[in-house]
């Protein structure tokens, strides 16, 4: 007699914040695809909503609240997740409504909620099936993640609170995952964590086999390992690496990067170059050397792009400060860079710091940061014009009056999201998102380049 199996409930997802709240997502959704769930692109289909929050900064809490706010209106049935998760009063304050509120990578809360709120109809077959993984960027592309937490206390910052200590993944895992997602077409991976080069620290580093030989839980030995994948069609795929902290084995990766087997990228977050504002602010790897380090790497290769993030108006910036930052900025000749002004975050030791700069200083420097930066990485730019490199297609476009399709993609010194594009004029039809394209570049402005498939 055939049995009838019920249809399996959906879950929606709406997913705030960094990369790192992304693999969380995609790990959650996985999880519960393997338990018997269906995935809702909208309100209307699901039969619980999930609602994976940033509570980083201010501005992110308060999209967070309204993501739940939306949900709410729009579904009702809402389950609350991810770094706001640990301000469970103020959520269930506002909307006292949702289901349940669980905390940063507390996974098995989260599915044992959406187990609750709706139960799975777990047919005959639904754990037998093994389910590929769920992943919410495309399929080109894949953020890999290291590491939860983090063992400095910037002063800035709060998610040593909300996500704990550094606690390292198994390196075979990483390794393993990396693997699995090389061969299921994934061209670019990102490695990301919240400080990728003290990967390993809290295992003091254990060794782990890996094909018949030991690695180290260690950044060098990772980098190393990724360096060995191909894809199916034999290419090396693209691996980045974000959130490096220049801690002296970082020169160790450089190499590779002149090999071709690492992605010459490097994202290091600096957040200021003063050694007041980077004393106050509690900085890691905080040394004077980082101008000579960054010209060692240059010589090693050449092509090596390096993005940073800085914050204008910290406590107690002054004037000085700010143009020792901005000479530095001249003499580092950053590819990349992205500015913030210094933000109170609810729990930071920062809020306590003396001498607050006013907000019109702090929109006038970084106005000022904003114009030097623009004007480097538009001549970086300018200079790449005539030069043929890979670009990586995110996406074709459709034909227009006279037929040209054009695509845009990525340089191996843009990452997805963050950093700028290339934009490719008549491609051929074939052309497809992930392809890996030698492409000569005739423009540039001060983000994008533009050319043509060489
Ligand atoms: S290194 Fe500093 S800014 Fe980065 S997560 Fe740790 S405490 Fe926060």
């Amino acid at each position: 007699m055939a049995q009838e199996i019920a249809p399996s409930p959906k879950v929606g997802m709406v997913s705030l914040g960094c990369p790192k709240a992304l693999v969380d997502s995609e790990r959650i959704l996985t999880r519960l695809r393997a338990d018997g769930y269906s995935m809702s692109a909208d309100y209307e289909g699901a039969d619980v909503v999930l609602v994976n929050t940033c509570g980083f900064l201010d501005s992110a809490k308060e999209e967070s609240l309204d993501a739940i706010g939306e949900a709410i209106a729009e579904n009702g049935r809402v389950i609350v997740t991810g770094c706001m998760g640990n301000e469970a009063e103020l959520i269930r304050a506002k909307y006292p409504d949702v289901l349940a509120v669980t905390g940063a990578h507390q996974y098995e809360q989260v599915v044992d909620a959406v187990h609750e709120a709706a139960p799975a109809a777990r047919g005959p077959f639904v754990d037998l099936v093994p389910q590929p993984d769920v992943k919410l960027t495309p399929r080109h592309y894949s953020y890999l993640k290291i590491s939860e937490g983090c063992n400095h206390s910037c002063a800035f910052c709060i998610i040593p609170d909300l996500r704990g200590k550094l606690a390292s993944r198994r390196i075979d895992a990483v390794l393993r995952e990396a693997e699995k997602l090389v061969a299921a077409g994934t061209k670019e991976l990102l490695v990301i964590s919240q400080d990728t080069s003290a990967y390993g620290v809290d295992v003091r580093h254990e060794e782990r086999m890996w094909k018949g030989q030991p690695v180290r839980t260690h950044m060098t030995d990772l980098a190393r390992e990724l360096g060995q994948l191909r894809t199916p069609q034999n290419e090396v795929p693209w691996v980045r690496l974000h959130y490096v902290y220049p801690y002296p084995h970082v020169d160790a990766v450089i190499p590779l990067m002149a090999e071709g087997l690492l992605t010459p990228y490097l994202d290091i977050p600096f957040q200021h170059a003063s050694p007041n504002v980077l004393r106050a602010m509690k900085r890691p790897a905080n040394e004077a050397k980082v101008l000579e380090r960054l010209k060692g790497w240059r010589d090693i290769c050449p092509d090596i792009a390096v993005r940073s993030s800085f914050v204008v108006g910290f406590p107690g910036e002054t004037e000085d400060d700010f143009r020792y930052l901005l000479d530095w900025l001249e003499e580092a000749q950053l590819d990349r860079v992205g500015g913030f002004r210094f933000e109170p975050v609810e729990g930071a030791q920062a809020n306590a710091l003396p001498n607050p700069v006013p907000e019109e200083v702090k929109e006038e420097r970084y106005t000022r940061l904003m114009e030097v930066t623009e004007r480097i990485s538009a001549a970086k730019l300018a200079a790449k014009v005539g030069r043929t490199v890979p670009v990586i297609i995110d996406e074709v476009g459709e034909p227009d009056e006279d037929g040209d399709i054009g695509a845009t993609g990525r340089s191996q010194a843009d990452a997805p999201e963050i950093d700028g594009s290339v934009f490719l004029r008549n491609v051929p039809a074939t052309l497809a998102q992930g392809d890996i394209v030698n492409a000569t570049i005739e423009e540039a402005d001060a983000h994008d380049l533009f050319g043509f498939i060489a």
